[in-house]
């Protein structure tokens, strides 16, 4: 069965359908730690302190193709009608970002200098993705345990493909009605009014805020926004502005891990699709004004409860904002 993306015309969404793999075997060794470079394909890239020979140890973090990807950047992109039906092969790429060579480290423990190279490591591949006109978009995403994961060493996962995620294309449409609409960046406008109500700002920097969104559909989640308008990434990050956002990151997941009581969640970094990708002509005119790069996170303490597409959610975000304001202060 050759693997494909197909489009539901009725509810506009994408589906990967793909045959079940049990992915690369497992033995009682870590193959994300040092000295098991030999387990994983060769490494893409990594930040080596001594000029150690790749795929060796002496990294500090590495960049890996996922073993058994959903997105591979060798397959041609085939982009095809099936009777009323739209398909496309998965090329695209999937990436694991291995971000510290201690297998006991998590997100809270990672700490501020490391966050700060695991930033730069993002951004770098994001970069070279987009460099490849046939990828549209890529999300990076960073979860903490993932119920049913195998392995538990430390690592982000970047993946890139031939479509717009359904959800970004979502938020890009969204984005432009607004600007659309009264020339502004809701991004821009959402900073501006929590800072002035300060009851769902939980933290505020010279270059972020960090909030509980007005409407979340999970209790707890959080959004992490530049304050500086910017639609990319990996063009937004400054030097102040890596070391400040790894020291916000590095302080939420410790509050997390500690007087929150460790729940899962899952980080995601929303930056804009590729703009030298094909596109139709004036699809994203007005993306570097109408969209605003951000980070979600999303912990879950109780399974979210939803119907029909609505979420329901039983914690007020000014009462979640109020506790993690308080639990970040003294943790
Ligand atoms: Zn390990
Ligand atoms: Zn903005």
């Amino acid at each position: 069965v050759i693997p494909d993306l197909r489009k539901d015309p009725t509810r506009g969404r994408w589906v990967l359908v793909r045959p079940r793999t049990d992915g690369i075997p497992l033995t009682d060794q870590c193959p994300f730690c040092p000295g098991n470079e030999a387990l994983t394909p060769p490494e893409i890239v990594a930040y080596r302190k001594d000029g150690s020979p790749p795929d060796t140890p002496g990294w500090s973090v590495r960049v890996i193709p996922e073993a058994d990807p959903y997105f591979r950047i060798e397959r041609p992109l085939v982009r095809e009608g099936v009777g009323l039906y739209d398909r496309l092969s998965p090329r695209g790429a999937t990436e694991l970002i291995l971000e510290s060579p201690a297998h006991e480290d998590t997100a809270a423990r990672l700490g501020e200098a490391r966050w700060e190279e695991v930033l730069w490591m993002y951004g770098e591949r994001i970069r070279d993705l987009k460099r490849d006109v046939n990828i549209r978009d890529l999300l990076i995403t960073r979860r903490h345990r993932a119920p049913g994961a195998r392995i538990s060493h430390p690592y982000s996962r970047l993946t890139a493909i031939p479509i717009i995620f359904d959800e970004v294309r979502r938020k890009l449409r969204e984005c432009r009605e607004y600007y659309e609409y009264k020339r502004r960046c809701v991004y821009c406008d959402i900073i501006r009014q929590e800072i002035a109500a300060e009851e769902r700002l939980i933290r505020q920097t010279e270059r972020f805020v960090v909030l509980s969104p007005y409407a979340p559909q999970s209790p707890s989640e959080v959004w992490i926004v530049p304050r500086q308008h910017h639609c990319a990434f990996e063009e937004g990050l400054s030097g102040e502005a890596a070391s400040e956002l790894a020291a916000l990151l590095a302080g939420y997941f410790r509050t997390l891990a500690g007087r929150l009581g460790d729940p899962y969640f899952e980080m995601t970094l929303y930056t804009a699709p590729n703009l030298a990708a094909k596109v139709l002509p004036g699809e994203w005119s007005t993306i570097a004004d109408d969209y605003h790069w951000h980070i979600e996170v999303v912990p879950e303490f109780h399974p979210r409860a939803r119907m029909g597409g609505i979420y329901v959610n039983e914690t007020p975000p000014e009462e979640a904002a109020r506790q993690l304001r308080e639990a970040w202060r003294s943790s």
